[in-house]
């Protein structure tokens, strides 16, 4: 059985988190703790449903995130701050949380879904709410996997501190990578932005990056290998119909290369769109009865802070409905 992780919550918070029982039937599992999960706790909560929430971590993207300007009620607020706030919420009602963990397989048995975790622990539920939101995509090129966390990165916000005064290379051509390299050009002597085809950010990102002598830009180019043997040391590159191949010195990688959602481990459960996102409808159902999603793992367009809270509302609230209205 794993141990809830409170070591981070303040001593002024009234913990009212129950431990996970196994042989116990839960109303509802939610899989995520960011935004969207968060906030569908808080509403299953409210509405008295026995809860049990699954998840790596408090906080899903938001942790990743430097400063937040748009969500309501707060003009600027750290990523930190904000999971700690929504995190604060969670415990102060009694529901259970299996943390750090992760679903790794669910399946529907008779009536109940069975869901299984890393850790080896297994729960069951009458109904489900999946809010396992994005992760970071990876490139799948040599030693991408071996050097991670030894100089390959995929969070600049965390990771962009170390390489003071070092040279670094980025990934990725949309907004997150160029936000990315700005972030990294006041810390880093040197940065690489490596783009396939064009830069694709917002015109005020854009005209920042122009400005940026730090920042040398390889429009054109893919990358084919990392080399290294116990931290980075290089990136090579190629142009992207493989010629031209060049060897760029760095110490850091930074792949921003956009985000998959986190739906292996549903295994076909639900149906899902040519992004394996979930398909809902505009109350949060899935094609399972029972099963309900919400937040970034969805179909839904925008991908936010506050729709994801607003997701994770909806899908509580329905699901409600769902359990009050079948015999389950
Ligand atoms: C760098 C960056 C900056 C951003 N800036 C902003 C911003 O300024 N404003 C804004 O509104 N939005 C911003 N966003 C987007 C915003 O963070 C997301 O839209 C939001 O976090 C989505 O919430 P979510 O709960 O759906 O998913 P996530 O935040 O992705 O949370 C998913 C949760 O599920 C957990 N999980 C995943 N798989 C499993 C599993 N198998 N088992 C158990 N748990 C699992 C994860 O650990 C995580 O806790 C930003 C995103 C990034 C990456």
């Amino acid at each position: 059985m794993i141990k809830i992780n409170l070591d981070n919550l303040q001593e002024t918070i009234k913990r009212q988190t129950i431990e996970p029982d196994e042989d116990f039937l839960y109303d509802v599992i939610i899989i995520g703790g960011g935004p969207a999960g968060m906030t569908a706790c808080v509403y299953a909560a409210r509405k008295k449903l026995n809860v049990l929430l699954i998840t790596k971590n408090l906080g899903g993207q938001v942790l990743w995130t430097s400063g937040i300007e748009n969500y309501m009620g707060y003009q600027y607020i750290t990523g930190q701050e904000l999971a700690q706030k929504f995190s604060e919420q969670v415990y102060s009602f009694p529901i259970a949380i299996q943390m750090p963990d992760e679903v790794i397989q669910v399946e529907r048995k008779n009536k109940y879904f069975i869901v299984y975790t890393k850790y080896g622990s297994t729960f069951q539920a009458r109904a489900l709410i999946i809010a396992s939101g994005k992760e970071p995509k990876q490139l799948g090129i040599p030693n991408e996997k071996e050097l991670t966390g030894r100089g390959v990165s995929y969070c600049a916000t965390c990771d962009a501190p170390l390489y003071h005064n070092k040279t670094t290379a980025v990934i990725g051509g949309g907004n997150s990578a160029v936000l990315a390299a700005l972030e990294l050009s006041k810390i880093a002597r040197l940065v690489y932005l490596i783009v396939r085809s064009s830069i694709k950010a917002d015109p005020v990102l854009t005209d920042r990056l122009n400005q940026t002598p730090r920042i040398k830009v390889y429009l054109g180019y893919v990358p084919k290998s990392i080399k290294g043997k116990e931290h980075v040391e290089s990136l090579i590159i190629t142009k992207t119909d493989g010629s031209g191949e060049q060897e760029l010195l760095t110490d850091g990688i930074f792949i921003e290369a956009g985000l998959v959602p986190n739906t292996k481990f549903l295994n076909g459960l639900v149906k899902t769109n040519e992004k394996e996102e979930i398909i809902v409808n505009c109350n949060c159902e899935t094609s399972e009865p029972g099963v309900f999603a919400c937040g970034d793992v969805t179909n839904v367009i925008d991908k936010q802070i506050i729709i994801a809270c607003g997701e994770g509302a909806k899908a509580a609230l329905t699901l409600y409905r769902y359990l009050m209205s079948t015999k389950i």
